[in-house]
């Protein structure tokens, strides 16, 4: 049987949807046994750089780790995902250690979590090499530093276990000067260079923007038109999608075809080799596409629907450019495209827990979508690397109009909460703006206090700033009631008055001049 992919894991074992800046690449190398250092910022996601090789590889990996709390934490963490793992710490007591050890002389364990005290009494080299340990890998490994704040005598011992087991060293740390570098490299790798990650998660040549959807075919044919003649992909939400919008885009005369799972492996590989062979074809896929292209000169990336998470969206507008040539990507986004991430998430198999943590990856992407300053700086914030405004995203050329949009938010969520939160957006509207229609009627509506008190904005204004509120997680579509919004707790203090709310205004105005939403 063949043994399944990190891709594959990574969903599976992990439950994310794609890799994080710089994953794939140290889980590629740790996994092949290279020594490797990576320098990734905190929050980053080292853990998962040895994780996942760990499962992927014969025998134990061995992690040392300074911190006992982190350690149980993911120890934890991995039994519940059903991952063999276990720590030997001062922490645990006797009858954990046993078990600890009974596992590991069972062959049974995977990962194996170690304070670096246990290397301190010389019998850990024979008890690790019995056990079949095949990786070592070192978090937190500027603690072997002399000279910085954190450092750790034990791990001075770390060299020597590697030498006695002469396996693979795989270390991490979010120090990144280089005296400590060079450290590492001495005591750890015994001067010997290993691969080494530092590079930041910047991709300056990309070019970012979002657009809400006002009538999306045709921003995406825009999009393609003012980029005629060069490669490019269309990411879409459905099959069905990559379909028509490819017809729609041969019809404009580009080069174009269409890419999903649901098509036979021949078919697929086709769609792949003209891909790297011809110039200036257009891809119109599904996230399907993408893992097997290898090609450095994508010059745009567009997203015809919201993708999936923030994760997410950075890989796939990470396809272009590979080249380091400019490139530039487009997303869209509307409240249909943030129903459909929600339910997804909603009606999935995964238990609680990671659900909350998907909606949390949701709302970074719809952040960044909404967002009022850079979208670079958001983006590289959120895996953890702080940057200036970056003058090269849609954002920074046009800094957006915002407005104070509390009162308009308060008289939505009041809207909400006096028809019961049972109602999509569109009847809000209605009471909002005072429309008459037969279904206000039918449920006395019209005597609301709220009935009539948006008559300020229209009805495509009322939309976007709906579609706002939901980017900012104050309202949610409740699954069970067809898309009926409910307010969220993070909205309770802007109903009360205790705070405000800044929203863009150019979505909104521009809303007016735009052509009625069609799909
Ligand atoms: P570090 O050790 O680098 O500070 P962690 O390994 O603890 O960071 O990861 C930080 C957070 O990022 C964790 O909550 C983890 O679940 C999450 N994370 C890691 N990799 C991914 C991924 N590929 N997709 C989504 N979330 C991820
Ligand atoms: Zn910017």
């Amino acid at each position: 049987m063949a043994a399944p992919s990190p891709t594959d894991l990574l969903s599976s074992v992990f439950g994310f949807d794609a890799f994080r800046p710089g994953q794939a690449e140290i889980v590629e190398a740790v996994t092949a046994g290279e020594n490797t250092l990576a320098i990734m910022p905190t929050g980053g996601g080292k853990s998962l750089c040895f994780q996942l090789p760990a499962l992927c590889r014969e025998g134990v990996t061995v992690v040392i780790s300074p911190l006992i709390a982190l350690m149980r934490d993911q120890v934890r963490a991995l039994r519940e995902a059903g991952v063999a793992a276990g720590a030997l710490t001062s922490g645990n007591t006797l009858e954990e250690n046993d078990a600890v050890f009974d596992a590991l002389h069972r062959g049974e364990l995977k990962l194996l979590y170690m304070a670096p005290e246990r290397l301190a009494s010389g019998a850990a080299a024979n008890m690790l090499r019995q056990a079949g340990v095949s990786l070592i890998a070192v978090d937190e490994a500027h603690c072997v530093s002399q000279w910085g704040h954190d450092f750790r005598p034990d791990y001075l011992r770390i060299g020597e276990l590697r030498r006695a087991l002469q396996v693979p060293l795989a270390a991490f740390t979010a120090t990144a000067d280089e005296e400590t570098r060079e450290e590492i490299v001495t005591r750890l790798f015994d001067g010997v260079p290993p691969r080494s990650f530092l590079h930041g998660f910047d991709r300056p040549n990309l070019h970012l923007a979002f657009e809400a959807k006002n009538s999306p075919r045709s921003q995406i044919l825009n999009f393609a038109a003012a980029r005629k003649g060069r490669s490019g992909i269309v990411y879409c939400g459905t099959r069905a999608k990559t379909e028509s919008l490819s017809h729609a885009l041969r019809e404009a005369r580009h080069a174009a075809c269409h890419y999903h799972g649901g098509m036979d492996a021949e078919a697929r590989r086709d769609v792949e080799h003209r891909f790297q062979t011809e110039d200036g074809l257009i891809v119109v896929a599904t996230v399907a596409f993408g893992m097997g292209v290898d090609k450095p000169d994508i010059r745009w990336v567009a997203h015809a629907d919201l993708p999936k998470s923030i994760e997410a969206y950075y890989q796939e507008i990470g396809r272009a450019g590979r080249d380091g040539a400019p490139a530039e990507t487009l997303t869209l986004y509307g409240p249909e495209d943030i129903r459909l991430r929600r339910s997804q998430i909603d009606e999935g198999l995964a238990p609680p827990e990671r659900k909350s943590a998907d909606h949390a990856r949701l709302n970074a992407l719809l952040g960044l979508a909404e967002s009022l300053g850079c979208r670079r700086q958001l983006l590289l914030g959120y895996f953890g690397e702080t940057a200036e405004p970056c003058g090269h995203c849609d954002l920074c050329e046009r800094p957006p109009e915002t407005f104070d949009g509390t009162t308009a938010v308060r008289k939505a969520l009041s809207a909400i909460l006096r028809t019961g939160e049972s109602f999509g957006s569109g009847h809000l509207i209605d009471i909002l703006r005072g429309e008459e229609t037969d279904k206000i009627r039918q449920r006395g509506h019209e005597s609301l206090p709220t009935f009539g008190v948006g008559i300020e904005y229209g009805r495509k204004e009322w939309q976007a700033i709906f579609r706002q509120m939901m980017g900012h997680d104050l309202v949610r579509p409740d699954p069970e009631r067809h898309g009926a919004l409910r307010m969220t707790d993070p909205a309770r203090p802007i109903l009360r008055g205790e705070q405000e709310i800044t929203l863009r205004k150019d979505t909104i105005v521009k809303a007016k001049d735009r052509p009625k939403v069609r799909e």
